[in-house]
């Protein structure tokens, strides 16, 4: 089962499960995923798309779970912050649930917004963050961390066979057009001809992994020894500042855009890089895909669909 599957992530860790030969519960909401995300997969009779709210309870069997159901993106997860925390927390609560009814391993997709904006940089999985509990990032932050402390709880008190990763940035094709986040924003307004959003002064860094990669990560990761337990961080060290993203975009768009600069939302982190030698020790896994690739990839897909679609895709959105 794939929590959150006809999300950005969950339909390619669907596919990949698929393409391992598995069979493929997908369970989302459609709150941030979309239908298309996962339409290639339906003729598939190893797929199947359930559509389900993970804070209500639910009740199959499934021998492993992914659980990624939780909007990702600052704007989506601030759209309605009391039903992310509950996404995350309940949903949590829920699927953990299922996992001891029916002996289920269960990954967990953190996020590396459980160290808020770092004063340890960069972030190893034993630093313990710098998170404000009550900013507009808490809902999102403060919910992975309670997720993670359930799952540490579980773990403990019933031997639940947990894995949880803290995901950092990580961006390709399938990133809802319109979601806010930074990766997506540059590549369709630079492909719109549109003016790039910059935040701040651009000088805050992040480091992007490619979504192939990430997957990998996910894969290796739920193969692990009951023993391994994680967080593991999983995502590409290669740190970049926000502006010099917007430039790279900008040159493999060839894009006549200009950058303009905008307010910093609160609490923004100032600067983001995984330490990943706890994931390469644990799981042999390290990124392969480099950020231009990725970029150039990342791109043909939002091309394809802003030809496909026109400027539609980025204004009708279900939020
Ligand atoms: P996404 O928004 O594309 O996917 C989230 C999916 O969860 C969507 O399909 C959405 O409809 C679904 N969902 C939301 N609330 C739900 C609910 N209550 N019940 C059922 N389904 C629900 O985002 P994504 O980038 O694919 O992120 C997937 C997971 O990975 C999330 O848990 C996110 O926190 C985590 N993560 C992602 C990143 C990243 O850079 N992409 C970084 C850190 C963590
Ligand atoms: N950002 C930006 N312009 C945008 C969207 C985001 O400059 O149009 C910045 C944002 O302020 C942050 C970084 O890019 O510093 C990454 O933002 P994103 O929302 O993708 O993810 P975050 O890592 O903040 O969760």
């Amino acid at each position: 089962m794939v929590t959150g599957g006809a999300g950005f992530l969950g339909s390619h860790l669907c596919e990949r499960l698929l393409r391992d030969g598995h069979d493929v519960l997908s369970v989302d909401n459609y709150f941030t995923g979309r239908r298309e995300n996962i339409a290639h997969l339906l003729g598939n009779t190893r797929f199947e798309a359930m559509r389900h709210d993970i804070t209500f309870p639910l009740y199959v069997e499934v021998d492993e779970i992914y659980n990624l159901a939780c909007p990702a993106s600052p704007i989506h997860y601030q759209f309605d912050p009391v039903q992310t925390t509950k996404t995350s927390v309940v949903g949590a609560i829920n699927v953990l649930g299922i996992a001891r009814r029916v002996k289920a391993k269960v990954f967990q997709a953190s996020t590396s917004e459980v160290y808020g904006d770092p004063t340890v940089h960069p972030q190893t999985e034993d630093y313990r963050g710098n998170v404000n509990p009550i900013g507009p990032r808490a809902c999102y932050d403060e919910g992975k961390r309670c997720a993670e402390t359930l799952f540490f709880d579980y773990h403990r008190q019933h031997k639940l066979r947990i894995k949880v990763v803290r995901i950092f940035n990580t961006y390709g094709p399938r990133m809802h057009p319109n979601d806010g986040r930074v990766v997506s924003n540059f590549i369709v307004q630079a492909l719109l001809g549109d003016e790039i959003s910059l935040y701040g002064t651009g000088a805050q860094t992040r480091a992007f992994c490619y979504v192939d990669d990430l997957i990998d990560g996910f894969i290796r990761m739920m193969d692990t020894g009951d023993e391994v337990t994680g967080p593991i961080n999983l995502g590409n060290p290669v740190e970049l500042t926000v502006r010099e993203l917007a430039e790279q975009v900008i040159r493999l768009t060839g894009s006549r855009s200009r950058i303009i600069y905008q307010p910093l939302p609160a609490d923004d982190p100032q600067q983001r890089r995984p330490d990943i030698s706890l994931a390469a020790a644990t799981l042999g896994w390290q990124p392969s895909v480099a950020l231009e690739q990725g970029l150039t990839r990342t791109i043909a897909y939002f091309d394809k669909l802003l030809r496909e679609t026109g400027r539609a895709v980025i204004t009708n959105v279900a939020i």
